[in-house]
């Protein structure tokens, strides 16, 4: 993942910042996410960002037991998580244990080589 993509680079540039942010369609007021041209919902245009407030529920939940990237190593707990405005990411999950229906808040997972931190989430207290 990297902001190559002129569509996808503020969300990079934000989260270099640890601010998740999603676009939001200035037509229909719909959020998105990943970032797109366009509006899913209406077709539009005009999208801007709005920033989030890092808090979810977990819809789906996966134990990954084989290594896909190595910075992330198995077992790990795969999600996607529904955002409190709308959207649905597929993130990961700190620690052992989660349930679907489980509330979730963000957390930043630095790494090294000039790649932009990563949204993950971990269970609410
Ligand atoms: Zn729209």
């Amino acid at each position: 993942m990297g902001a190559a993509d002129p569509t996808t680079e503020p969300f990079w540039a934000a989260c270099a910042r640890h601010r998740l942010i999603v676009q939001r369609c200035t037509g229909c007021g719909v959020h998105q996410h990943y970032p797109r041209p366009y509006c899913l919902t209406c077709d539009g245009r005009d999208m801007e960002w709005a920033d989030t407030t890092g808090r979810g529920t977990i819809y789906a939940l996966t134990v990954m037991r084989l290594p896909v990237i190595p910075e992330l190593v198995p077992p790990y707990l795969l999600a996607l998580v529904d955002l409190d405005e709308g959207v649905r990411m597929l993130t990961n999950i700190e620690g052992d244990t989660a349930r679907i229906g489980d509330r979730v808040m963000l957390m930043w997972r630095d790494r090294t080589g000039g790649l932009p931190p990563l949204p993950v989430f971990r269970v609410a207290p």
